[in-house]
């Protein structure tokens, strides 16, 4: 079987709901409609590090604010990070496979595209993890389209990432 050489970088917590904080997980593991929509389409899945389990207290957590988020560290782990990710994307890349996209979560204080969750309010905007990858990728002028998955509504998410495979 010759490689299909298309890639989709995804967020940790879409394959393995145990990094969310403690009780806010939408699946006992991961989101099996997003693991039929790769495999039948024949795209590999890359799973990114979790930012919030690695630098931010663990499994044991609780949701983190964005300002919160601000501090310390935090910021500068997941720009490390991000910069770890366009290496392996420039790798595969440069082998002529096609990224199809990354998909982050929404209202993640850290993985969100175009929502984030403060406490009890969500605004628009993006996680830190996800301001950082952007960024990253401006420096490296690398137009790779970032999706947002709304674990509220996996369907509409599994739609708009259905017509994104069928332009590619
Ligand atoms: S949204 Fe991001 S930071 Fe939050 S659990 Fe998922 S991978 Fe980790």
């Amino acid at each position: 079987m010759k490689r299909g050489k298309k890639i989709v970088f995804i967020s940790h917590c879409l394959l393995n709901q145990n990094t969310l904080p403690t009780g806010r997980a939408s699946f006992a593991g991961s989101v099996k409609e997003l693991l039929e929509l790769f495999a039948e389409s024949g795209v590999g899945i890359v799973q990114l590090e979790c930012p919030q389990m690695e630098f931010n207290n663990g499994l044991d957590r609780r949701p983190a604010l964005k300002g919160g988020n601000e501090n310390d560290s935090f910021r500068k782990n997941c720009k490390k990070m991000s910069s770890q990710v366009l290496d392996k994307i420039e790798t595969y890349m440069k082998r002529d496979y096609k990224i199809l996209g990354i998909l982050g979560v929404e209202f993640s204080t850290t993985c969100g595209v175009h929502q984030v969750r403060n406490g009890r309010r969500s605004s628009p905007g993006k996680g830190v993890f996800m301001e950082e990858l952007e960024l990253e990728m401006q420096k490296k002028n690398f137009q790779i389209p970032i999706m947002g998955v709304n674990l509220n509504n996996v369907y509409s998410s599994v739609d708009k990432i259905q017509s994104l495979l069928k332009f590619t």
